[in-house]
């Protein structure tokens, strides 16, 4: 959450025990689907904050880097390159897979365990970034499919990874479409 008129980010994390608001009126608060609290992940989650290559505390240690190495200097197009971004902290190297912040499960010989087999049909494929003058206007870019620009194609995952070919009737193609900047009606 955001004040723009009191210039404070919030962040609220709702446990059914554990329930932790943040606030900060000149810091940044990060996500990608890891618990914060280690109380919280311990008691109410099975999930293991101290594995580095799973895909949550993967990004979680990108989205930190990015903070600190733009601090002072973030604004919507550098929204739009981190939400593009493919560097895998654990093997520290660029390789779009399940541990990059653009996430490609589907390109993931592990794929995203417990959640998704290897090469499961998933990832990051819907984007939003906005700054306090575009909320002012109610108005946020949003980008459809990888933001990065490397398309989905239904046709040519099956061929590659035929134990989905039971998705075939459902599964479209996932292209990748540009920034668009959305404003609300007057
Ligand atoms: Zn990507």
């Amino acid at each position: 959450m955001a004040d723009r008129k009191t210039n404070e980010v919030a962040s609220l994390e709702l446990g059914l025990k554990n329930v932790n608001l943040e606030r900060t009126g000149d810091g940044y608060f990060v996500g990608s689907n890891y618990p914060i609290d280690a109380r919280l992940a311990k008691e109410e989650t099975e999930f293991d904050l101290n594995d580095p290559g799973q895909s949550p505390n993967a990004r979680r240690v990108r989205w930190n880097q990015l903070m600190r190495e733009n601090k002072g200097k973030i604004d919507v197009a550098a929204g739009q390159r981190f939400l593009a971004d493919h560097l895998d902290t654990f093997e520290n190297k660029i390789d779009p897979n399940e541990r990059t912040l653009c996430g490609h499960i589907d390109l993931s010989a592990r794929g995203s365990q417990p959640w998704q087999p290897p090469y499961g049909i998933a990832g990051a494929v819907q984007s939003k970034v906005t700054d306090a003058a575009m909320a002012e206007q109610m108005s946020l870019t949003s980008a459809l499919g990888h933001a990065c620009g490397i398309h989905f194609r239904a046709a040519e995952h099956l061929v590659r990874h035929p134990e989905f070919a039971w998705q075939k009737d459902n599964l479209r193609d996932m292209p990748s479409r540009p920034w668009t900047t959305f404003t609300s009606a007057r």
